[in-house]
């Protein structure tokens, strides 16, 4: 990459895009911005962006393209019908929604056809993580252009891990997410059966996490108020990772086995708790407030 400030343009400035749009522009790039929503563009503004009219206008001199989009109908329109016909053939292209792997691949193969270098790029962190410029990204690339996909990143990036080529990082982040589904349904299971028992839910906090059942869904994010002073537990489950993301996420992995002929049927269960729980009215509050449902006592903060 140049010498002269990064030229950037930033698509898709929501809960996530925005704060990353910001520390792309505090870093002393030149970030031209674009959403479909005017107070999204607005708030770009306010963080040192200058807003572009259009997808075409955003991009028509960037050295790097980054989207941070809904889902994989989105990214798909917007890279076929705007950035590809009107980006320069130079720019670097990297994509830093959580899309299905095939929409990943897909996209990269027609980016590559068309003479650029593509990269998925999902994050792991919320909005607090993108806001202060301390996301996971994992990357799917190939090999030669990650030094400057991670270049690209920094401002935005605690850690960037090259997990393969194109789409390995769309399958990184659904692995991990389906994981971290399922365990968190086991934590908030033990919490409930430690509570039927007669079990101090803290208690069990102190004993599970010196013992064999630890697990960052108990020791860092822990369902139960009071025994993780950060967790959204402590704040009736407000912020954090809605239930309605997490769902998002175990359905592309449903979707990703399916369509690989894996078993994951942990990862079913969890995708049908989490759909149940949504439709019960959980999809807003953070993910960890599904111990609420398996409590049986839906709204109710444990311990209160
Ligand atoms: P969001 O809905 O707040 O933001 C998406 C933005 O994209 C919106 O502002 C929308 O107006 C814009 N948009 C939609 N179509 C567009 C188009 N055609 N052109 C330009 N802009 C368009 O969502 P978010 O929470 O910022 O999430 C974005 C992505 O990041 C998702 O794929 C999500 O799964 C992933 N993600 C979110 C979190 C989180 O905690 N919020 C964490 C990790 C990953």
């Amino acid at each position: 990459m140049s010498g002269s400030p990064l030229r950037v343009a930033f698509i898709g400035l929501g809960n996530m895009g925005g704060g990353m749009a910001a520390n792309q522009a505090k870093a002393g790039r030149i970030v031209s911005a674009f959403d479909l929503s005017a107070p999204a563009r607005d708030r770009a503004a306010a963080g040192g962006c200058k807003p572009a009219s259009t997808v075409a206008e955003a991009v028509a001199e960037a050295d790097v393209v980054i989207t941070m989009l809904p889902a994989g109908p989105h990214v798909r329109s917007v890279y076929a019908e705007q950035i590809l016909p009107n980006a320069p053939k130079s720019a670097l292209l990297v994509d830093c929604s959580t899309i299905d792997v095939e929409s990943a691949r897909a996209v990269a193969a027609q980016a590559t056809q068309a003479g650029f270098r593509f990269a998925d790029a999902p994050v792991s962190g919320g909005s607090t993580a993108a806001d202060a410029g301390t996301l996971a990204f994992m990357v799917g690339c190939l090999e030669p252009d990650f030094a400057d996909v991670e270049a690209a990143v920094q401002p935005m990036a605690r850690a960037v891990i090259r997990a393969g080529d194109h789409g390995a990082g769309q399958a990184a982040k659904i692995c991990n997410n389906m994981l971290l589904g399922i365990s968190m349904i086991g934590v908030c299971e033990a919490y409930a059966l430690a509570e039927r028992l007669g079990l101090d839910p803290q208690k069990f906090f102190d004993i599970a996490s010196q013992s064999s059942g630890q697990c960052w869904s108990l020791t860092t994010y822990s369902p139960w108020p009071g025994a993780v002073a950060t967790s959204p537990a402590n704040r009736n489950y407000e912020g954090g990772f809605a239930t309605a993301m997490m769902l998002k996420d175990l359905k592309l992995a449903q979707e990703a086995a399916a369509a690989a002929g894996a078993a994951t049927p942990l990862g079913a269960q969890a995708e049908g708790l989490y759909a149940l729980f949504d439709r019960l009215g959980g999809g807003g509050k953070d993910f960890s407030a599904i111990l609420q449902m398996l409590r049986g006592r839906l709204g109710e903060v444990p311990g209160a």
